[in-house]
């Protein structure tokens, strides 16, 4: 039996990257997936994808900084599968870069802000109720190496952002940890996605230079790669490790230098 079986499992973001990989590698473990993002057609082709491989998704359109988004999201995942099981709150945005702090427009910090982090709380805040109506589930949400260091790529808002998910993840964990359902984060290193890929091809040197300091694989991770790591911690293998920040990076955050 494959080990996600007859589990509901909601992806925000999952249009492309990180998320993408991840509900095609969880529906390829037997979950039926929830695929959240605001681009449809992206969707709806990760959609295609895990359906042509035998698998069962729904594409649901949702701009996670919009409550009534979240709550209609949860409402069809529910309608069309019956339970909540599992989500990973993936959805998120880079923000400014190259901007010091004092440089930071109001408008820059609070759309960050709000996607990477007050939106990480709005689907929690409808993912939980739906999960404890179903006797638990899992929650791992998308934080970032930059969550556990400052920015040296002048994107505080980022940063804060990532620092906050953590917060947040170690709170929910701590609350609901006897009622059924574990929160966790993974802490990402520079992976490939829509998100870094342009980079990787405008600045190849700054790339080179940044992947030298970030990782000490002296590589990019694969998509696949950090989702093979939510996978585990969505699943009953890790069924006592709750509140964790897992750091998915090559090994960055080991080395001093
Ligand atoms: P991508 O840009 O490929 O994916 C980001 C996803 O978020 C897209 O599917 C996008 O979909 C979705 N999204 C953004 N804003 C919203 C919104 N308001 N509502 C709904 N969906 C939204 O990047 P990654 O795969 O790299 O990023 C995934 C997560 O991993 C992010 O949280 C990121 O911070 C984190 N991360 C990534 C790292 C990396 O190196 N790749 C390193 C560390 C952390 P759409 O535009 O269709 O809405």
């Amino acid at each position: 039996m494959k080990p996600f079986e007859g589990k509901v499992i909601l992806v925000t973001g999952a249009s492309s990257g990180i998320g993408a990989a991840t509900a095609i590698l969880l529906a390829e473990r037997g979950a039926k997936l929830v695929i959240a993002a605001r681009r449809r057609e992206k969707g709806e082709a990760v959609q295609r994808q895990i359906e042509e491989n035998g698998g069962k998704a729904l594409f649901v359109e949702a701009d996670v900084t919009r409550r009534a988004d979240v709550e209609a999201m949860i409402a069809k995942a529910l309608d069309r599968f019956g339970q909540l099981d599992g989500a990973v709150n993936n959805a998120g945005i880079t923000g400014a870069a190259m901007t010091p702090v004092a440089e930071i427009k109001e408008e820059d910090w609070d759309s960050t802000i709000d996607t990477n982090l007050k939106a990480v709380w709005m689907c929690m805040k409808s993912e939980i109720p739906a999960m404890l109506a179903n006797g638990g589930g899992s929650i791992v949400n998308l934080s970032s190496i930059y969550g556990l260091r400052g920015s040296d790529m002048g994107h505080a808002p980022y940063s804060v952002s990532k620092f906050g998910v953590i917060g947040l993840t170690k709170s929910a964990a701590i609350d609901y940890a006897d009622k059924g359902v574990r929160v966790n984060a993974v802490c990402p290193g520079y992976s490939h996605s829509e998100m870094v890929d342009p980079y990787v091809d405008a600045a190849p040197d700054l790339m080179k230079a940044i992947i030298a300091r970030h990782s000490a694989m002296n590589r990019l991770g694969e998509s696949r790669e950090i989702a093979e790591a939510i996978a585990w911690l969505l699943s009953d293998s890790a069924g006592f490790v709750n509140g964790v920040a897992l750091p998915v990076n090559g090994g960055a955050t080991t080395r001093l230098y």
